[in-house]
């Protein structure tokens, strides 16, 4: 599906043209769009006339041929355009066209550096807060303005119009020192005496004062709780007494401080041993699977390769899902390799993702690892060594919408022997998929199987909430023996983490009397009830209305909630645990501007007793003292309608168990459940992968679903529901008399309308000794026939490969 376009360039363009330079180009009547350079040629195209190019916007690639091969692949992987690819792959600011939206950009600019016309615009954008393309064109009187404002952005002037990101956020973390009245020896001497009946608060100076004679630096209140071994309480009485001064500063995680780099660990004998392996696979095969227990140092192992790598010149390219892209991580690899560590993220600013890209493209030294979230496979490599994938079982790493769908990891794979490199995918617990590559001897495979430390794995315990019912020993969500754990947790000092898997107070909100629940007008799905703002929301399109007082369907005044929460969940805690802390970690409550790291600070530092959260928690976090994790209901993950659920409750539940006791201490899980004899529950209970793996693979080839079966999955939308489902008849209909009973549905999703569009779906499974590449060519037939239907022309059609 390329859908490529020629144009007509002078031979003197000819000359000074190369592939992956950007050129502006008219496009139907009166649009202008940048284009890149895929090939030139001289044959002109039959089917209509080629148009002159308006200008070339560069004097030197900025895409490689690395990275048009992969865009390619993409392409023709993915089934989509390489249009679509181009614009996931390119910073926005380089993609100018008729729409794009000019504004300036805040701050002071040298105004001598600019040319006249570029004067021109920047003056008129006092006057305007943005302007189009054409609103330039006008302004200026020309027709090519596109090599103007590609000046303007470069001498950072303007800056094109892209949706509302969060700029990348400093960490603030909290420091103490003594009170300056408390500096002079005698007042010293004369404070530890007082403090001689409050050996806890004087334990606390004592160490303080160690710390600080051992390094000028400012003192961490986490490294004083880690070294005396008091509670945050104990700290926050010294303050209150005004012995101790507690300030903040922000770590600013992106600019590297300069501070000396350190060198990495020693590796223990099993790490050593793995690290040995992955060598010995890499001999012989391009992409590794490591399988290594949480906690077992899969880090620093990676480090070590990095290392290798960077002395043979070559870069890296470190993949994690957006939401691990953590300052933990981030602030271990900063200190190993210094300013040599890039990071991309979508929450970065237009600009900062530039400098990473011109980084990259000149194999900066500022560039030589890139750690990055799914989107940084796109980056212009030119040398690249090693690609590691971490967390590979993470979902984030597809991309379901927009085009093109891909899967980072796979298409990582794809890069790594583009490249000639080699592709590391690291996890606890593997996808099936790579597992089963693993298996079949298509990936090398190694397993780190010791924590370190000889940290033992947490003891996993399974409560029958029904039975606990039936006995009356429920208190709200909490079994006797939750309770039991958390408080006993809680008097040794230490933290919790208590994982629910659905966000808001409690997901429906149902009549008594007549059963009835809210919907949401424009989704086929009932509407979820928030305390925080007494709303019933949309958790598809973000539509919102005030708590009902009444059920709009009989009046009656009783409405039950039905399911819970992680606010409801909250909100039982504070009664039952008045004197601690607590919080939640969810899409709301990280939705504003420093939300997520607020949190994970607030945990490391101790200032949060018991964190309750959703699937966010389960993501590569090492907290030192939380030693109790309760999982408040495991069924409503087991019973999510998807062949994954099972492989995903599995990867959830032991992620999340994993940051139970990650230091000497052994941690311990409670996983409440109506059904404690459920495979998977024994699966986790034992850390036993295996056994899980081959079970749902019996699943997997019995039902005809992936790694055993590939599938593309198509999505038809319209308004009229009489329309999709007519279409998307014709449209299976016409699939079947190609491929027969592997086609399934059209059928309409558990949630069959979002946002007013109806969606009907249809599956195509292929399996194993049927050609991928032909099965989507004769799709692809299939959608231009239909396409080329008036009635059906109106309807949106999805294709998603790997759908999963
Ligand atoms: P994983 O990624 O496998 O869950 P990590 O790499 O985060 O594990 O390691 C867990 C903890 O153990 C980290 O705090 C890390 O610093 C420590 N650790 C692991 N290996 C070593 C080592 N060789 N030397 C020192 N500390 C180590
Ligand atoms: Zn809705
Ligand atoms: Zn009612």
């Amino acid at each position: 599906m390329q859908k490529l376009f020629t144009y007509g360039i002078t031979l003197a363009e000819a000359e000074f043209l190369e592939v992956g330079m950007r050129v502006s180009v008219p496009f139907g009547k009166s649009k202008i769009y940048t284009g890149i350079v895929y090939r030139i040629h001289s044959n002109a195209p039959t089917a209509y006339e080629a148009k002159d190019i308006q200008q070339i916007l560069d004097d030197k690639p900025v895409v490689n041929g690395i990275q048009l091969k992969l865009w390619n692949w993409i392409s023709g992987y993915y089934m989509c355009t390489m249009g679509d690819v181009m614009r996931a792959a390119l910073p926005s600011a380089f993609i100018l066209e008729s729409e794009t939206v000019i504004t300036k950009i805040d701050g002071i600019i040298d105004e001598s550096l600019l040319k006249d016309d570029e004067f021109l615009i920047y003056e008129a954008l006092h006057h305007q807060s943005s302007l189009k393309i054409h609103d330039v064109s006008n302004i200026l009187d020309k027709k090519n303005v596109l090599p103007i404002i590609k000046s303007l952005i470069e001498k950072e002037a303007i800056s094109v119009e892209e949706e509302v990101y969060e700029k990348y956020k400093p960490k603030l973390v909290r420091y103490v020192k003594l009170d300056t009245n408390f500096s002079s020896e005698k007042a010293l001497h004369g404070l530890l005496d007082e403090l001689s009946r409050a050996p806890k608060q004087r334990d606390v100076v004592l160490t303080l004062f160690s710390i600080s004679a051992k390094t000028k630096k400012p003192v961490k209140v986490s490294d004083v709780l880690q070294e005396s071994g008091v509670s945050n309480s104990i700290i926050k009485a010294l303050v209150n007494k005004g012995v101790l001064q507690e300030y903040h500063i922000q770590t600013d995680r992106v600019q590297y401080s300069g501070e000396e780099t350190v060198s990495s660990n020693n590796l223990n004998q099993y790490q050593e041993t793995a690290l040995e392996e992955i060598k010995n696979t890499f001999e012989k095969q391009r992409v590794t699977l490591l399988h290594g227990v949480t906690s077992s140092g899969k880090t620093e192992v990676y480090v070590k390769l990095i290392e290798d790598i960077l002395l043979e010149g070559k870069q890296v390219l470190y993949l994690l899902p957006e939401i691990a892209l953590t300052a933990q991580l981030i602030t271990r690899l900063q200190n190993y390799f210094g300013e040599q560590v890039a990071i991309f993220h979508s929450k970065y600013s237009l600009h900062e993702r530039v400098e990473v890209w011109n980084n990259v493209l000149n194999n900066s030294a500022k560039a030589q690892i890139v750690i990055g979230a799914r989107s940084s496979i796109f980056l212009p490599f030119s040398n690249l060594g090693l690609i590691i994938v971490d967390e590979e079982h993470e979902q984030s790493f597809k991309q379901f919408d927009p085009a093109p769908r891909y899967h980072a990891r796979d298409t990582a794979v794809v890069l790594s022997h583009l490249q000639q490199a080699k592709t590391l995918l690291g996890s606890a617990t593997p996808s099936l998929e790579s597992y089963f590559n693993a298996r079949q001897n298509k990936y090398g495979f190694v397993e780190l199987m010791h924590r370190y430390n000889n940290v033992m794995m947490p003891d996993v315990e399974l409560v029958d909430i029904k039975d606990k019912l039936k006995k009356k020993r429920m208190k709200g969500h909490f079994s006797d023996r939750l309770i039991e754990e958390m408080t006993e947790t809680l008097n040794e000092g230490h933290q919790i983490i208590l994982f629910q898997n659905r966000r808001g107070f409690s997901p429906i909100v149902e009549c008594v009397t007549c059963g009835h629940a809210p919907q949401c007008p424009n989704c086929d799905v009932s509407l979820t009830y928030h305390q925080y703002r007494n709303q019933l929301r949309c958790h598809y399109c973000g539509y919102n209305t005030a708590m009902h007082k009444t059920c709009e369907a009989c009046g009656s005044p009783e409405i039950n909630s039905k399911g819970f929460g992680t606010e409801q969940i909250e909100e039982e805690v504070k009664l039952l645990f008045p004197d601690y802390k607590v919080a939640r970690m969810d899409l709301d409550t990280t939705r504003g501007k420093y939300g997520y790291e607020k949190i994970i600070t607030a945990l490391e530092q101790q200032e949060i007793d018991i964190l309750v959260g959703t699937q966010m928690l389960t993501k590569g976090l090492d907290f030192r003292n939380v030693k109790l994790v309760g999982i408040m209901n495991a069924d409503n993950m087991l019973n999510f309608p998807d062949f994954r659920a099972h492989e995903r409750s599995f990867q959830l539940m032991l992620q999340v168990s994993g940051r139970a006791g990650r230091t000497e201490e052994r941690g311990k899980v409670l996983i409440q459940t109506y059904n404690p004899h459920h495979n998977i529950l024994q699966q986790v209970s034992a850390n036993n992968y295996i056994d899980m793996y081959n079970e749902q693979m019996d699943d997997r080839y019995n039902f005809k679903y992936p790694p055993v079966y590939k599938q593309v999955k198509i999505t038809l939308k319209h308004k009229d529901y009489n329309r999709v489902e007519t279409a998307s008849i014709w449209y299976a209909k016409s699939l079947r008399q190609v491929f027969g009973d592997f086609v399934l549905g059209p059928e309409a999703p558990p949630i069959a309308r979002i946002r007013n569009q109806f969606h009907k779906n249809i599956l195509v499974k292929i399996p194993k000794k049927q050609s991928l590449a032909k099965t989507k060519e004769a799709i692809i037939k299939i959608n231009n026939s239909f396409q080329s239907i008036k009635d059906f022309r109106s309807v949106k059609v999805i294709l998603n490969v790997d759908n999963f």
